[in-house]
């Protein structure tokens, strides 16, 4: 596909913001790209070059954009900047600014969706001397031959700032309707084998390659190197519910920690963040236990925490936080040696264990763990609402944050929230519930915090059916000075002058930002609001909102789109009726 036709989808998909329409756009967009290029072209729609997890990043400065935008047009640096002064958007000013070059290249040639990858490419993993120049002459080279539409996108894509608002979700939708055409209970059970794919490997460009080239999809095989979607757990109030939902279960001590996914081949081994960030070279210690394991190839899971093995007793969590740094790991090591409280297998020897009920996988695990700081999870088996109540205390005066209650029975569920897994955790007040939302806005200080020009922020959580976020709080309290000096800092490198595709609201802040960061917020309870848009329209044109929401802390372990879900807002809310 030629890269000018690929724009004009993006150009139609940017004016486009229901879900339906959109995958019908990506659809009609995929009839036109080949086996070679699905990957690719799905990468670009998302704004990167591949999954996060292989650290191959665009996100040029702007200066250097500038730069390559002024060699390109004509027009000097501080012509360039006036206008990205006036618009705010570095893929309009190429745009304009392209549409009246004042220079022409001679050798204009037209390029293909392949041909600007590759460049991208090249201009993300150049590295060492002189390769600013480089990079700059590299996106120079690619505007010279871009029309202006072209332009716009090629400045945002470098740039980090594609957001046009298309999650995983949507493109699923599409690539299940491609071949199946009108046959709804056909495309559900596709959608359904892609999405399961895709929890296996996380890298959607991948799952549509093999559909693409006629591969068996329901057959998708796990690769040890490649992370799963991580399972995830629903909440619940207290024992009785765990278990009337069910029954005789194991349940576990719950650490707060940070989650790791350890792939192990070989001599080699990988270790993937919850946002599925690789993350092994934080860990020397770690990685060297693993390298112990006699098994060949395997995959497994487990929460971290630091040990204070004076006291004899965890870390904090924000102590444990110290550990996930680029530098000083060797003494940050010592101050702070971890333990990986591995609790769940998912792959071993070439078996996939994610089929395997879960009981299965524990006894498994029994039989490699413990191994000197890999230790198994606790673990036991209750078998009344009595049992997992004395569980629950139990692992409270142990000073963890609560238990996890797990089906004997269930499978490992990739990517999903769902009963399996049951959290009951001790509130962070008696009264208060939390979730995680993410960061839209925020609003300058009055009175005595004018002086941080920081007074509070506007979150929002992910609805999944539209593919969206919605807002649902204004945060004022919770604060620290340093934190609201923090985040003053922080939202302002990611400020825009519009609200992102993508987000529905009525409310507006004083700054809108990209959306990037997941806090967590504690409330009081759950409120019908006419100024939030947490699952409006599916409640008759009325949004829920938090009821004295508190800012509780950062959760830089959590991608936007492990947000809290409008659907789990709506099912707390719920609660307050049963209870
Ligand atoms: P929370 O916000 O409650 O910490 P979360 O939103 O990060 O949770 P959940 O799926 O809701 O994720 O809760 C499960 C998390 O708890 C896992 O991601 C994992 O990091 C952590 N965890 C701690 N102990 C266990 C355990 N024994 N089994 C499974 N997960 C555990």
């Amino acid at each position: 596909m030629k890269f000018k036709d690929f724009c004009y989808f993006l150009d139609k998909i940017e004016g486009t913001s229901g879900r339906i329409e959109m995958a019908n756009l990506i659809k009609e967009m995929f009839f036109g790209l080949s086996k070679e290029e699905i990957d690719k072209a799905i990468y670009l729609l998302q704004g990167k070059l591949l999954p996060e997890y292989y650290g191959v990043v665009l996100g040029l400065g702007e200066r250097f954009a500038i730069e390559a935008i002024s060699i390109s047009s004509g027009y000097s640096k501080k012509e360039v900047e006036l206008l990205y002064e006036k618009l705010g958007d570095l893929g309009k000013v190429a745009e304009e600014l392209l549409e009246k070059r004042r220079q022409f290249s001679l050798s204009r040639t037209e390029m293909s969706v392949r041909e600007v990858y590759d460049r991208l490419y090249k201009i993300a993993v150049l590295a060492g001397e002189g390769s600013q120049t480089l990079k700059i002459r590299n996106l120079a080279y690619l505007l010279n031959n871009s029309s202006p539409l072209e332009g716009r996108y090629i400045v945002r894509i470098v740039i980090g700032k594609l957001r046009l608002g298309v999650g995983d979700a949507t493109i699923l939708d599409a690539l299940a309707s491609l071949k199946t055409y009108d046959d709804k209970e056909k495309r559900k059970e596709i959608r359904e084998d892609l999405e399961r794919a895709y929890s296996l490997c996380s890298d959607l460009g991948e799952v549509a390659k093999s559909f693409f080239a006629g591969e068996d999809i329901k057959n998708f095989k796990i690769k040890v190197g490649k992370p799963l979607l991580p399972a995830l757990a629903e909440r619940a109030v207290d024992a009785e519910e765990i278990y009337k939902r069910l029954g005789k279960c194991g349940v576990e001590y719950k650490y707060d920690g940070f989650r790791m996914q350890v792939h192990k081949k070989g001599e080699e081994v990988l270790i993937f963040s919850r946002k599925l960030d690789r993350i092994e070279h934080m860990f020397p210690d770690i990685v060297e236990s693993v390298k112990k394991l006699k098994q060949k190839e395997i995959i497994f899971e487990g929460e971290a925490l630091a040990y204070n093995l004076k006291e004899g007793k965890f870390f904090s969590f924000q102590e444990t936080m110290h550990r996930r740094r680029k530098y000083g790991i060797e003494k940050t090591k010592q101050l702070y040696p971890l333990k990986l409280y591995v609790f769940d297998l998912l792959y071993l020897e070439g078996e996939d264990f994610t089929k395997v009920p879960f009981i299965e996988r524990r006894k498994a695990l029994e039989k490699i763990f413990p191994l000197s700081n890999l230790d198994l999870s606790h673990f036991k088996i209750a078998s009344s609402p009595k049992e997992i109540e004395e569980y629950f205390k139990e692992a409270l005066e142990k000073g963890l944050e609560g238990i996890m209650a797990k089906d004997l029975k269930a499978p490992y569920k990739a990517g999903k929230r769902g009963f399996s897994w049951i959290k009951l955790k001790r509130g962070i007040d008696r009264f208060l519930d939390s979730i995680d939302a993410v960061i839209v806005g925020y609003y300058f200080g009055k009175g005595a915090r004018a002086k941080f020009g920081f007074g509070g922020l506007l979150v929002a959580v992910y609805n999944e059916d539209k593919d969206r976020f919605e807002t649902i709080a204004k945060i004022g309290s919770g604060f620290t000075e340093e934190e609201m000096i923090k985040f003053k800092k922080m939202l302002d490198e990611i400020k825009v002058k519009e609200p992102f595709k993508g987000l529905l609201y009525k409310e507006k802040p004083d700054v809108w930002v990209e959306p990037k960061y997941v806090v967590e917020v504690v409330f009081d309870e759950i409120t019908l609001s006419d100024v939030h848009t947490c699952f409006m329209e599916e409640n008759n044109g009325k949004g829920f909102a938090l009821r004295f929401p508190r800012f509780y802390r950062l959760r830089e372990d959590k991608d936007v789109y492990d947000a809290t879900t409008s659907k789990e807002v709506y099912e707390i809310y719920l609660k307050k009726f049963k209870h």
